[in-house]
This record gives C-alpha cells, structure tokens and sequence, in this order.
C-alpha cells in the first residue's frame, strides 16, 4: 500500500529540469544554479494540534505546504523543491486522495516541484521540508529593521482566526486555504530591510523583528488593514493582532522606497529606538494589549 502511495504520488507530477532525480531513488538530486543560495524551511502539521476534522483532508493537505512556502516568501526565496512526509494511522484512501490533491494543486501553482519524502505509520501528521532560492546574499531577514523604517502588512489581519470562531463567514476561506505571499516577496525583496511572515499574530511576529533587529516599533492600530466583517466584532483588535494563522507578510523598509510599496500593502507605522513593539489608539499607548492578547484564546 506504500509504494501504491508513492506512485500514485508519482503519476500524478510532472517535475521541471532542475529535478536531476526525483521520486524513485534512495536521495534526491537536484541542480542548483550558480550565484544563488539555497533557503530551507520545514514546518509539520499534527492531527489534533494544528487540524482536526473540521479542516477537509483537501485543507491539510494544501496548508501543509502553504504554510512552508509562507516561511519562503518570509525570506525573499522562490519556491523551487519540497519533500512531504506523511505518517497515518491507516491508509485511508479517501484522506489520502483529498489530502494529495490539496497538496499538488498548491505545488502546481507555485511550481514547486516534488522531489521525495517518507510514508510511515504512525499518528496522523504531514511534515513538508521547501526548498527555495535567493540569489546570493539577497535574503531576507528578521533582525535587520532599522530605525526610521516604515512598517507594512500584506493583505489584511485577523479573517483566519475570526472564521474559526464564525465558521460561516465567507472569511472561512483564509482558514482553510490560506495564500502564502510569494507575489508580495518578489516585490519587496529588492527594497525592504526586514521581514516576518505572521504566522503567530502581528503582535507576537512584529515582536520577534524587535527583539532580533534591537529596535521598537509603533504601530497604529486605526491604520490594520481588517476585513469590514471583522471589524464589526468588538474583539477585531485581538483577532487583527493575535488571532493567529494569517501567513500575511510584515515587513520594513526605508521611508524613500514608499512609491514601490505593492497594492494590498499598508503602512501601519515605524521603527523607532526602543525593545519592542507598542500599538497606539489615538495616539494613546494601548498599556491594556499584553493582557489582553496572553488571555486570548484561539479554540
Ligand atoms: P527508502 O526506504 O529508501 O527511504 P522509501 O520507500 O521510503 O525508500 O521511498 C521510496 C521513494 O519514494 C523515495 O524516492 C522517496 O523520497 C519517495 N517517497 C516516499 N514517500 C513519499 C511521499 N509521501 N511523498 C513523496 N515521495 C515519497
Ligand atoms: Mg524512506
């Protein structure tokens, strides 16, 4: 049943000619194109802790990977192979079919190609590996914000986590096929000075850019981009700021490279002196925000 796995997954790609060997071998063999570097990134997804049946097998299978290539666009890289390695309780066909299709439609689009993985039994869990390129020292990172930068956000902040609290949104759409923002990386990589992909909540990501780059930030909560339907919720603070589950890309640059900011991109506020991130109603420091965000609770 594993190798009928292994080659259904195998009839269903087709791999471009950077893949040397693909699927079928002991290892993998790729070629990597000089003056570029390579950019790895892994993430899993376990049954019950980061799905459970409410998320389609189709879902998991698409977040799986969507959430690897968000770490990707996170650093300035394209997406070019990734290794899926799946453990499952019983091979259950039908997840498994839903499960592979979700996957590859993703890879498809983003014209990642497959290259190999592991099929063991076990707890249902699918870890994704990305390979991606930059060229040479043209990365992105975390701890290179500098004083004086604009901050901006892709997209808009907060819809995941309100849709799996209002399942009937239309918004449900970002929990369950969430768009890893590799358009908004290839803009940006030529001009910004740092970048996150918010996986955990602005609040918590916008921290991490702090704490790594030895700076403050003040961000202007007026300014979040936040879906109108959201914004009706009177908790769309806590849900714009650490909801959680995003995969929108934050990101800093300086003031002079403001006319190259992409559409569906928002200046929310800067970087200044300081350890932290500090958001401002009015101009009045929210003091109430660290409680209220360690209280909120996802489930
Ligand atoms: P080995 O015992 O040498 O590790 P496997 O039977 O695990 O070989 O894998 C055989 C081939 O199938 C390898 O090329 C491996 O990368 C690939 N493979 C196994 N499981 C998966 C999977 N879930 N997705 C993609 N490729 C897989
Ligand atoms: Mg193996």
């Amino acid at each position: 049943m594993e190798f009928e796995l292994i080659e259904f997954i195998k009839n269903k790609i087709t791999t471009d000619s950077s893949v040397v060997i693909g699927i079928g071998d002991d290892a993998a063999v790729m070629e990597i194109p000089q003056h570029q570097q390579l950019v790895v990134s892994t993430d899993t997804l376990n049954y019950g802790v980061h799905f459970d049946e409410k998320l389609s097998p189709n879902d998991v299978g698409y977040k799986s990977l969507a959430v690897n290539l968000s770490d990707l666009a996170a650093m300035g890289a394209a997406p070019k192979w990734c290794t899926l390695n799946l453990s499952l309780p019983e091979l259950k066909q039908k997840w498994i079919e839903g499960f592979v299709s979700g996957f590859l439609d993703l890879a498809e689009k983003t014209r990642i190609n497959l290259v190999g993985g592991d099929t063991t039994a076990g707890a249902l869990s699918a870890t994704v590996t990305v390979f991606g390129l930059v060229d040479s020292d043209k990365y992105l990172q975390r701890s290179t914000a500098r004083k004086g930068d604009l901050i901006a956000v892709s997209g808009e902040l907060g819809s995941a986590a309100y849709a799996l609290k209002n399942p009937d949104s239309q918004l449900i759409k970002h929990l369950q096929k969430p768009l890893p923002r590799l358009d908004i990386s290839e803009r940006i990589k030529g001009f910004a000075s740092s970048c996150i992909d918010i996986s955990d909540g602005l609040a918590s990501d916008l921290n991490h850019i702090c704490k790594k780059s030895r700076v403050g930030a003040k961000v202007n909560v007026e300014h979040l981009p936040v879906h109108h339907e959201v914004k009706k919720n009177p908790n769309w603070m806590s849900y714009a700021l650490s909801g959680g589950d995003d995969y929108q890309l934050c990101f800093t640059f300086a003031p002079k490279h403001l006319s190259q900011l992409p559409a569906d991109c928002t200046v929310i506020g800067e970087i200044k002196c300081g350890k932290q991130a500090d958001f401002y109603s009015n101009n009045e420091k929210i003091e109430s925000l660290q409680k209220g965000y360690i209280h909120f609770n996802k489930a």
